[in-house]
């Protein structure tokens, strides 16, 4: 059936669902046809209404990115969207302000094109955020998190001559490579208050 196949295609094209996931979930959508119209109208008013910024790479509702425009004068780069929901969770009634690598494997850590168009869209971030003095990597310990802090930290200390930033990042006690989007709430808020200055 030509639209079957169609309408199978398509969502198999969505993230991370398989063929036969797919499949099943166009079969589902059959079968309960008014129903689940009903709720992927939902969906697509909902995601009319989210939107990801390019700059932050984090998500907002409305026109502007309400992260990008909260002026803080301290930042936390995250490793990924997993830790930015994670701190997101954690702090909803806080307004930390977030600059998300969107790092999503080891390799992202060794990519060198990668990594100029992170540098480029953090100092394209930080110039349009003047207040920003203190910048803390919240990146899990490991060898490649080390190299990216020593990169970001000579760049932006040769980009922006006039502003003397203070950088640090987790202290050693977190267990190394762990993704920060698995501590438990206590070690969180551990490596939130525990901050070394490098
Ligand atoms: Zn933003």
């Amino acid at each position: 059936m030509k639209n079957l196949n169609i309408l199978i295609n398509e969502l198999n094209l969505l993230s991370s669902i398989g063929p036969k996931q797919a499949q099943r979930l166009a079969i589902e959508f059959i079968k309960d046809k008014e129903e689940n119209l009903k709720k992927l109208t939902k969906i697509i008013n909902l995601l009319d209404n989210i939107n990801f910024c390019n700059l932050c790479k984090t998500f907002y509702e409305g026109k502007e990115c309400i992260n990008c425009k909260l002026s803080n004068d301290f930042i936390y780069i995250v490793e990924n969207l997993n830790d930015y929901f994670k701190i997101y969770d954690l702090y909803q009634n806080q307004t930390i302000k977030i600059f998300n690598l969107n790092f999503n494997h080891k390799s992202d850590y060794l990519n060198n094109n990668n990594l100029n168009n992170v540098i480029l869209r953090l100092k394209d971030f930080l110039h349009q955020n003047e207040k920003i003095l203190k910048i803390s990597f919240l990146t899990p310990p490991s060898i490649e998190s080390e190299i990216i802090i020593r990169v970001f930290k000579k760049e932006l200390q040769e980009g922006f001559k006039e502003r003397k930033f203070l950088f640090s990042k987790i202290k050693l006690g977190v267990p190394k490579d762990l993704n920060i989007s698995y501590l438990n709430e206590d070690t969180m808020k551990y490596v939130f208050e525990n901050q070394e200055e490098i």
